[in-house]
Formats: structure tokens, sequence, C-alpha cells
């Protein structure tokens, strides 16, 4: 039975991500994915914004995520010859006189003055509700995130590195070799798996707090083919279509879209937008939301040879390039982790 170095388990934007800072160190690996399991990534709007609106302050480890961001997903672009990836900036709609206030003090200042950008002028948004104004991140963005998943899927699978199945998580075999699976033995398996960890007996039951989110696909030709955030945000998708979202729901083990949340997403559509829409499509997925909102990394201490990677939360996009990184420090070169990001808090707190 031959021995592979590493099995990824999950191609969300966290095991893409791991596959693609093992693609770039030359690493053999394998990695396995059932891709109806989960549709977290797949539905999600793929923004990259290091400001958080309400404080009008820099995001958690914003500015060195973002910087490795844009740089995975623009090779990453190159690679897979497949254009996903979209650094077009963001509008920002203010949501009150204070935050608009905020924003103008603090731009061109250190910390998130450097991600603030001006004013946008009212007459290239005269579609929208702004009474406090608009300024933009110029250095926001989206992906694509279903066009980068399934072109790095055809790679792998075009490669042999992808196993095209639903791998165990908690039952597995152990033999001098590794751990076995697939006909294969694997010296280290890194799970990706997104909310699904939720359902394991093996791991503490408070790792996660899932957080199901819905999204609308609308036509609307009239509005600016820009990223626009206001109470909800808007993505262009091309031909006057735009992915707007997203909402939140907590404690629901089904991706299934409701009426509820459609019927909130259209009333919140309609206080930012003058111009008339139609519904496409509603879509929704579950995000792998950690009650003191950092990812979980790290090696399961009862399991020598199995770690985590999850917990991307509502940012998968902007932290998982960088997180990656940093993974493949500790699993390869013994690089002690951030410490607000490894799985030992459960385990410390649980005695
Ligand atoms: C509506 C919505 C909008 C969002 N918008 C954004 C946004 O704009 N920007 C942003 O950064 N984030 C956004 N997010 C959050 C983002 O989607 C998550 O951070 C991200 O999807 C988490 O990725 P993941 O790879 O950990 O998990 P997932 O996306 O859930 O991927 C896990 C993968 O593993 C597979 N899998 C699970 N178990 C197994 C197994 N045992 N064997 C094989 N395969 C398995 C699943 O089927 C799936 O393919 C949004 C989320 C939602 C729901």
């Amino acid at each position: 039975m031959k021995t592979i170095p590493l099995l990824i388990v999950g191609q969300g934007i966290a095991g893409s991500c791991l596959a693609l800072e093992a693609l770039r160190r030359g690493i053999d690996f394998r990695l396995a994915d059932s891709p109806s399991n989960s549709r977290s990534t797949r539905v999600a709007a793929g923004l990259f914004n290091p400001v958080v609106f309400r404080k009008v302050a820099e995001g958690w480890r914003a500015s060195a995520s973002l910087q490795e961001a844009k740089a995975c997903y623009a090779a990453a672009q190159s690679m897979l010859n497949e254009p996903f990836y979209h650094p077009i900036g963001m509008w920002r709609i203010h949501g009150s006189e204070a935050e608009k206030h905020s924003w103008e003090s603090k731009l061109g200042q250190a910390g998130v003055g450097a991600f603030l950008g001006p004013a946008v002028n009212p007459s290239l948004s005269t579609t929208l509700h702004a009474p406090f104004g608009i300024s933009e991140v110029p250095e926001a963005g989206f992906i694509e995130t279903e066009r980068f998943v399934d072109a790095l899927r055809r790679h792998l699978k075009n490669s042999g590195l992808l196993i095209e199945e639903l791998s165990p998580t908690q039952h597995w075999e152990r033999s001098e070799k590794g751990w076995e699976w697939a006909s294969l033995s694997f010296e280290k398996v890194v799970f990706a798996e997104g909310y699904l960890l939720q359902g394991r007996s093996d791991l503490p039951s408070n790792l996660l707090n899932p957080a199901k989110g819905e999204v609308l696909i609308i036509e609307a030709p009239e509005l600016p083919q820009r990223i626009i955030n206001g109470k909800v945000y808007m993505v262009p998708l091309g031909n006057g279509r735009f992915r707007v979202g997203s909402t939140y729901a907590w404690r629901q083990t089904n991706d299934q879209p409701t009426l509820e949340k459609r019927a909130e997403l259209i009333l919140a559509l309609q206080s930012m937008i003058k111009c008339p829409f139609t519904i496409i499509h509603q879509d929704a997925g579950i995000r792998p939301t950690v009650p003191d909102r950092r990812p979980i990394l790290g090696e399961l201490p009862h399991k020598r040879g199995h770690y985590l990677f999850n917990g991307m939360g509502t940012k998968g996009v902007l932290l998982a390039p960088l997180l990656a990184k940093e993974f493949f420090d500790f699993l390869l070169l013994n690089k002690p982790l951030p410490s607000d990001v490894r799985i030992e808090r459960f385990y410390e707190n649980a005695h």
C-alpha cells in the first residue's frame, strides 16, 4: 500500500487554499471531497474586504490576510487559466452621519485609514438610496467562488490528486505506515470539512456555532456594475445580474432557502435601490462560524496525525490563503500557529 504524506478532506475555500499551498510547495497529497455535502463556499459572495464598516476599523489580521489573499487568487487564476478573481474595489453606502464622519476623519491615517477611499461622486449612483453618501474601499474585491473551486477541482482531477468520495472523519484505521483509507495510507490527514465538523462525536461539542446564510441572484440592469455594500451587499455577476446577501440564522441544520429570508433580503434591497429588479434564484449555505469568531487550526490532541483547518466563519475568502500558508509552516517546519487560532484553546477551556 502506497503511503502519501498528506490527505486534505473537503474542497471548500479552506481545502482549496490548502491544496494550492501544497501544490506551491511541491508536496505529494490527495484531496477527498464530496461537494454536495456543504454548499457554503459555492453560494458565498466571495468578497474580500479589510474594513469593518460598523466601527470603521480594520478587521482581524486584515492587512496581512488581504495581501496574501490577493497574491494567492491572482496566482491561482493564472495557473488554472480561469478568470474568477475581481479586485475591483467596493462602494460603501454609509449607514449614518456618524459613520461618514468617522470615515472622513480616518481617511489617509495609519491603520484602517490606509484602506479608506474618497467619496464617490453622487452622479454615479443615482439608482441608490444614499442619504449619508458613498465612499470606496479600493483594495476590496471578490472571487467567483464556484468558478474557482470547480477550476481547481478539474486541475486536481487531471493530476490524479482528487478522490471524489466522502471520507471517513472519526473512524480511521491506523497501521505502521499511517492512516489507511481508499487503498492508500496517509501520514497526515487535515480535515477542512466546514460546518459538517459539528456532527463529530470525537471532538468537543462547542467548536462551532454554524450560521446559515441565504442569497438572491437578481437582475437589475440599471444598477452600476460595482460591488455595493449597504444593508445588504450586491456583487456584480455581469449581464445586469447581482448576488445579493446575506442573512444569518443560527442553529439551523438544513441548507434549504426559506421564504422568510427571501422577504428579508427583498426589504433590505428595496431600502437601498431605486430601480426595479427581478429575482432569478435563491440559494443557501451554512457557515462554519466559531463562538469566539476565530478559526480553528491544529493537531487533535487525542489523534496524532489528524488536524483541523476550519472555522473560517464569515470570511473564508479573506482568511484562508494566509492561514493555509501558516498551517503548512506549522505542519512541515513546526512553526507555532498564531495563539488565537489554535485548537488547544477548546481543550484548555474544557478543564
Ligand atoms: C450566504 C453566504 C455568503 C457568504 N459570503 C462570503 C463572502 O462574501 N466572503 C467570505 O469570505 N465568506 C463568505 N461566506 C463564508 C464562507 O462561505 C465560508 O467561510 C467558507 O465557505 C467556509 O469554507 P470551508 O471550506 O471551511 O467549508 P465548506 O465551504 O463547507 O466546504 C467543505 C467541503 O468539504 C466537503 N466535505 C465535508 N465533509 C466531507 C467528508 N467527510 N469527505 C469529503 N468531503 C467532505 C463539503 O461537501 C464541502 O465541499 C459566506 C457564506 C454564506 C453561507
